[in-house]
């Protein structure tokens, strides 16, 4: 790890002046960010600690929003139970994340920046697109199970791999930031960014701006919601693919459908082509089977993940039969 100034900042004005500075970084609760500086991919020359600024409250606001401050654990937001009872697609996301250990100390702001999982990513005896522009992707050819099938490019094929983001983009989350210039939301699927010719640059977020919130919509009275994901082994394991699914049916018919998928996607992949085809729609496995058809018409499979396709399929339609049954 190369030598770093770690500062130690109380209010948001003191963290947002300090980062404006090239090569520095925030650190919330350090699960991501201590890894990539130990093994130098990220070489801060500026550490900023966030932790005493206070944004680690969950708050309900009237219009029946949740208002997530940016540094509340991964656990305290899975077991708040206003997200167990209206949003439990956040919760069962959260839980099937990381162990017990790493949701205490995980910050919702750090989920949302956490970094791919790709092995060459973290081993710097290979090219990395990511990790330094311009060096080529030895994924492409290289060992590609875990890499993603939706929105890659010739650049870089690296899955987002967090799941509370993949329940988040379902639930049209919106980010709050606050930087020099004042604060901003970014609603959620405008955040991260597709690799195209740059998979450096991962987000829409500027060096100043600090994540401050996260603000959960109401649902519509009588909405349900599931997180399904299916992973090498039962626990402590990175989604192969996931599926975030929020429904409101009536009579049999769906009124609405927000449809997200994990560990296919360079970003969490909001499905929108799967909504399309079910609002509207006879709650019916056959159904749910033309929408999961939709959502993966684009998948792109590599050597090693072509599997990922149907499996992202059957995940979507195992989601939707739990939480919208079959009329
Ligand atoms: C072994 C292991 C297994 C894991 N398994 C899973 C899994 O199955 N599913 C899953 O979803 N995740 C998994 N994770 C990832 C884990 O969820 C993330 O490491 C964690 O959420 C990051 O949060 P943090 O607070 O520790 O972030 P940090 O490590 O402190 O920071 C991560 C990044 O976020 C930035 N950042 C933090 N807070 C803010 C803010 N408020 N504003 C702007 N930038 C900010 C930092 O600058 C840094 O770039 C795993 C991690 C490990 C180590
Ligand atoms: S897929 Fe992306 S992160 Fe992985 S080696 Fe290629 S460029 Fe790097």
């Amino acid at each position: 790890m190369e030598p770093f100034k770690l500062i130690r900042v109380q209010d948001n004005q003191a963290a947002i002046h300090a980062a404006g500075v090239t090569r520095t970084k925030f650190i919330a609760g350090g699960t991501n960010m201590l890894d990539l500086m130990k093994l130098n991919i990220e070489t801060p020359k500026q550490v900023i600690d966030i932790n005493k600024l206070g944004l680690n409250k969950i708050e309900e606001l009237k219009s029946g929003n949740i208002l997530i401050g940016a540094l509340v654990k991964n656990s305290d937001l899975a077991y708040h139970p206003t997200i167990i009872k209206n949003f439990p697609v956040l919760s069962e996301a959260l839980l099937s994340g990381a162990s017990p250990q790493l949701r205490n100390m995980a910050s919702v702001g750090g989920n949302l920046m956490q970094r791919t999982r790709c092995p060459y990513f973290y081993n710097t005896d290979f090219a990395c697109n990511k990790r330094v522009p311009g060096s080529g992707c030895a994924a492409i050819d290289g060992y590609n199970r875990n890499n993603a099938i939706l929105g890659t490019s010739d650049k870089c094929i690296a899955t987002h791999p967090s799941d509370m983001c993949v329940a988040m983009a379902a639930l049209g989350a919106i980010i709050h930031v606050q930087g020099i210039k004042g604060v901003r939301t970014i609603p959620f699927t405008d955040f991260h960014l597709l690799p195209g010719q740059t998979p450096h640059i991962e987000h829409t977020l500027k060096q100043d701006e600090l994540i401050t919130h996260v603000e959960i919509p109401a649902l519509p009275s009588g909405s349900k919601s599931h997180y399904l994901k299916v992973r090498d082994r039962a626990s402590y394991e990175f989604a192969l693919t996931s599926a975030a699914v929020v429904l409101n049916i009536q009579n049999g018919r769906i009124k609405n459908a927000r449809l997200a998928l994990g560990g296919v996607g360079t970003k969490p992949w909001r499905a929108l082509l799967a909504e399309k085809v079910l609002i509207g729609a006879i709650a019916n496995e056959q159904n749910y089977r033309t929408a999961a058809a939709a959502a993966l018409s684009q998948a792109k499979g590599h050597k090693d993940n072509t599997f990922k396709i149907e499996l992202a399929k059957r995940t979507l339609v195992r989601a939707l039969i739990t939480t919208g049954g079959m009329s």
